[in-house]
């Protein structure tokens, strides 16, 4: 008999995969979590039936998040992550020997202790010196934070339950506090094709804040549409000059500086949803 798992994305939208196993099933403290091992896509981190991470494709999503702003950061040495408990945005900053200290806040523990057992080649860089774990929320430990980090990713779940707040206005004032005078910050913003009013909103509150207030895209297959965003805000430095020679001696699969500049070149269609959406916002 076949075992098939399906995403729910939007009430006529889904996507469904084949499974071999179900690995893990367990109700955290936070969230409903599972690892299936798909047919397509390998080993897939699944929270509240909306699928996180597989190990075939989670480097598009972790490669994106991460080089983007570290590569225009000229110096990035303090870094911290909100979420991103399986461990994969660390490992693509750890690719970076500038970076003295990672620290990752993620709310549930159990993410990070399910990744370490079933998803080894995504959270294998929790263990490295320069990376440091903290179980906690991560809104508030960006809120006590002052001119702390050169770079701050947001690699949160979507805005439900504790991620919910990841998306309104006082935690980007305090993403800009947390920073430093020429501090950068991204974060997952879902796809155009569905939020482009969440999208519109949070540009619109990053603007306020950032002199570099700008959308990037990346072609992500398990997640909704296919077509993700990213919103990063710089308090200097310009968003589409990557340090050339930095990014040759990273090893990457996904990313270059010419995917880089290529992911700010929004489509007319994402241009226009997203002018759409701006001209509808209060
Ligand atoms: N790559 C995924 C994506 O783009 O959907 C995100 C991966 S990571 C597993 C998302 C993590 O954010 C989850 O483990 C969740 O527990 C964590 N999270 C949600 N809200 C949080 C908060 N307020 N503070 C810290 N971690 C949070």
């Amino acid at each position: 008999m076949e075992f098939w798992f399906t995403e729910r994305q939007t009430p006529n939208l889904g996507l469904t995969c084949r499974v071999k196993e179900s690995l893990w099933v367990e109700r955290t403290p936070y969230q409903t979590l599972a690892i299936l091992d798909t047919y397509q896509y390998g080993r897939m981190l699944v929270l509240d039936g909306a699928v996180q991470t597989t190990e075939v494709d989670e480097h598009i999503y972790h490669e994106m998040l991460t080089h983007v702003p570290l590569l225009i950061h000229p110096r990035p040495r303090r870094v911290l992550v909100v979420g991103g408990g399986d461990g994969g945005t660390v490992r693509e900053i750890l690719k970076h020997p500038e970076v003295e200290q990672v620290e990752l806040v993620e709310i549930d523990e159990r993410v990070i202790a399910a990744s370490r057992r079933f998803l080894p080649t995504i959270s294998c860089a929790l263990e490295d010196p320069r990376a440091r774990v903290i179980v906690g929320d991560g809104v508030a430990h960006v809120a006590a934070a002052q001119g702390a980090y050169d770079v701050i990713l947001v690699d949160s779940t979507d805005p439900v339950g504790p991620a919910i707040a990841l998306f309104e206005e006082p935690f980007f004032a305090s993403l800009h506090r947390a920073l430093k005078g020429d501090g950068i910050f991204a974060a997952q913003t879902k796809t155009p094709y569905l939020d482009g009013a969440l999208i519109a909103q949070i540009q619109r509150w990053v603007a306020r804040r950032f002199p570099v207030a700008c959308l990037y895209l990346a072609a992500i297959p398990t997640y909704p549409t296919g077509l993700w965003s990213f919103m990063l805000g710089s308090k200097r430095h310009p968003h589409d000059r990557p340090d050339e020679v930095r990014a040759k001696a990273l090893e990457t699969r996904y990313y270059s500086p010419e995917v880089h500049r290529a992911a700010f070149a929004l489509p007319r269609t994402v241009e226009e949803l997203l002018e759409r959406a701006r001209s509808a916002l209060p």
